[in-house]
């Protein structure tokens, strides 16, 4: 925590020092998916941002509580999130299933995904329709301030007259002139009074599948409403960090500004962080582009855009090799460079616990180790962090190979920083290790299993044999012993 953290602020647009409302605790909010498809590459870019920034706050001594909702109710499909269907209810009427099915299925899907690339999970996970009565209550503060009006049971957030008071563009600092010539004007079916007014609460006609009682009659709650009451519910009216991809910003966290504003008079975060796009060939990854791929596709090559699979971790590793509020572009090319990339950072790792000290020494470890701090420090700069992990890479070459000599204190110093930087900050790990350590522990099943047939005990000797098999082994028995081979 001595640390000297500098992180860029959306909302000032520029670096600031890190300096937490309540030291040493960091309340971090960072909007979760909608679950109604499998997450993309593009959504996992952010989660895996937002990971890096967890990870690294943790280690410098924060005691973080990282939320992150899930969206199951209340986004819609219009720019907005708040015209026309709600995402999860059209999936479920496509498929003949409950909404709750697919909120199920595709939250099942994101956390498998999340695992897949070693993010840590959040140290709360809150469902919008499990808060649907602070939303209400929010609902009912906004209305009371007089930033909210009802038309025929849905409540709308009045950002004109918001504006008057308040600066409604402060996260993106956009000419709200500009944003009114270029939102387009309103229907003759709009309830709506301005073009930029948002809905709070939305009345839900008779077939609409998720909807609860309220003082407004039967509804849903609006997509950013559940940002603003879940934040607070769990961080408090202010809190350290708000953090979601950047196209968040110009509407979503733009109203969830108001929202909390109107409510109690403040802006919830106090830095908000933005995570720049994955694109493909320069274009926004992103579902309804028809652009996108997804994690699974990505392992297995199998999509018309990639010429292989790449491993999870060359492609966490790939991603980090960019800085979080940089745009990426996915290219195969690229993802080469990084397979190799990451292979010489492993192979360098596994050297790294057989290297001997010497008496003498050429080298100082501890310059390499300020400057791995000095680049997460500078807004968490993991390109340049990698940077210098390569020349920790360079070191372990020189020494495994006799031509640099390191003592025992260095190369202590060495082990520490790339198990740090590596292994804990960054989240890679070695995907050799799970088959390098199979035969280990494939002995010590077939001794576990030699153990209960000499105790007599054939149900549980038959267990271990049937199970192996369900999952791929097949164990045969001879008189040297019993040895293993895979189906
Ligand atoms: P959604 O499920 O659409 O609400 O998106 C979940 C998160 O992924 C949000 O924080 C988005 O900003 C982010 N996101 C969407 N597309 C991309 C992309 N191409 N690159 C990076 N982040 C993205
Ligand atoms: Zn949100």
């Amino acid at each position: 925590m001595e640390q000297n953290l500098f992180v860029y602020n959306t909302l000032s647009r520029k670096k600031e020092k890190f300096e937490p409302l309540n030291p040493p605790h960091v309340g971090m909010y960072v909007c979760g998916p909608t679950v109604y498809s499998d997450a993309h590459m593009g959504n996992t870019r952010t989660y895996i941002s937002f990971d890096l920034i967890f990870r690294y706050l943790s280690h410098i001594g924060y005691k973080v509580r990282y939320v992150r909702n899930i969206t199951d109710a209340g986004h819609l499909e219009g720019d907005a999130g708040d015209e026309g269907e709600d995402k999860i209810a059209k999936k479920a009427k496509l498929a003949q299933l409950e909404p709750m099915e697919i909120v199920q299925k595709y939250t099942v899907g994101f956390h498998e995904v999340m695992q897949i690339f070693n993010t840590l999970p959040p140290s709360i996970e809150p469902t919008a329709t499990g808060h649907i009565i602070e939303q209400i209550e929010m609902v009912k503060e906004i209305l009371a301030k007089g930033y909210a009006y009802e038309v025929d049971g849905s409540i709308y957030f009045d950002v004109e007259k918001y504006n008057q008071t308040q600066d409604y563009t402060i996260l993106t600092g956009r000419n709200l002139d500009d944003l009114l010539v270029n939102t387009r004007t309103l229907g003759g079916q709009d309830d709506k009074h301005g073009k930029l007014d948002f809905a709070l609460w939305i009345k839900a006609k008779p077939e609409h599948l998720m909807k609860w009682p309220s003082p407004w009659g039967i509804g849903f709650p609006g997509w950013h409403l559940e940002c603003s009451a879940m934040s607070s519910k769990y961080l408090g009216h202010q809190f350290d960090i708000h953090g979601g991809g950047l196209d968040l910003a110009p509407t979503h966290h733009t109203n969830e500004i108001a929202q909390n504003v109107a409510a109690c008079g403040k802006n919830p975060a106090k830095y908000w962080l933005h995570t720049n796009m994955l694109t493909v060939n320069g274009q926004k990854m992103s579902k309804s582009l028809g652009n996108s791929f997804l994690p699974h596709e990505l392992i297995s090559g199998n999509n018309k855009i990639l010429s292989k699979g790449y491993s999870p971790m060359t492609v966490r590793f790939f991603m980090l090799q960019a800085h979080y509020r940089s745009t990426l572009d996915f290219g195969n090319e690229a993802m080469e460079a990084s397979e190799k990339g990451f292979k010489r950072l492993m192979n360098a790792f596994s050297l790294l616990e057989g290297l001997k000290p010497s008496g003498s020494n050429e080298i100082e470890i501890q310059p390499l180790i300020d400057r791995c701090y000095a680049a997460m420090n500078d807004d968490f700069n993991s390109p340049v962090l990698i940077a210098e992990l390569f020349e920790g890479t360079r070191i372990i070459n020189s020494v495994h190979d006799g031509k640099m000599k390191i003592n025992a204190e260095n190369l202590q110093l060495l082990k520490t920083m790339m198990n740090t930087f590596v292994l804990d900050i960054l989240g890679l790990k070695s995907e050799q290790a799970a088959n390098d350590d199979l035969p280990k522990i494939m002995d010590m099943i077939i001794a576990l299993r030699n153990e209960a047939k000499v105790n007599h005990d054939y149900a549980t000797s038959d267990k271990i044999r049937n199970g192996l098999q369900q999952i791929g082994f097949k164990l045969n028995d001879s008189k040297e012993g019993t040895n293993w081979s895979k189906i």
